[in-house]
This record gives structure tokens, sequence and C-alpha cells, in this order.
């Protein structure tokens, strides 16, 4: 499993609560990108598994941050996701 958060405009949001079907859909579409992508969910020698915070400004502005047990799950998560 990725755990994947979202921060927008400095407040965590829950995508399930959102009121606006147009930011449901937007989310969605990220998760959804998000999961398609990664392939490494767990740490092949530490068994972490990988958090990904997408935040910006707003919905239009995004951009993720990785982490991880380790710097080289961090790294081979990043590039996935590129
Ligand atoms: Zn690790």
């Amino acid at each position: 499993m990725i755990d994947i958060s979202y921060e927008i405009g400095g407040k965590k949001i829950n995508p399930n609560n959102l009121k606006d079907a147009l930011e449901r859909a937007v989310v969605a579409a990220v998760t959804d990108g998000i999961k398609k992508k990664i392939k490494s969910t767990r740490c092949l020698d530490h068994n972490g598994s990988a958090r990904i915070k997408v935040k910006g400004r707003s919905l239009s502005d995004l951009s993720m941050e990785v982490s991880g047990c380790c710097n080289s799950f961090i790294e081979k998560v990043k590039k996935e996701l590129s």
C-alpha cells in the first residue's frame, strides 16, 4: 500500500470529504496516476512502505514529496513517479 496524503493551501484535505465534484475528480485522477506509476510499494531491504504527500497552493499547482524508510527506496519511488 502506498500512503497518499494531500495538503492544499497549507491545509490537509481528505479526498473523500471534498464537496466540490471537480476537485474530487482531480484528486482521484492524481491518486490513480500515482498508483499506476509506482510499482515498488515496499522497500526490499526494510519492508517499509512509501508515503507520498501531494501539496500545492491549489489543485492546479501540485508537487509531490516522497518519504520512506531509506534514501535508496525514496529515489526508486521518485524515479517511478517521474
Ligand atoms: Zn528501506
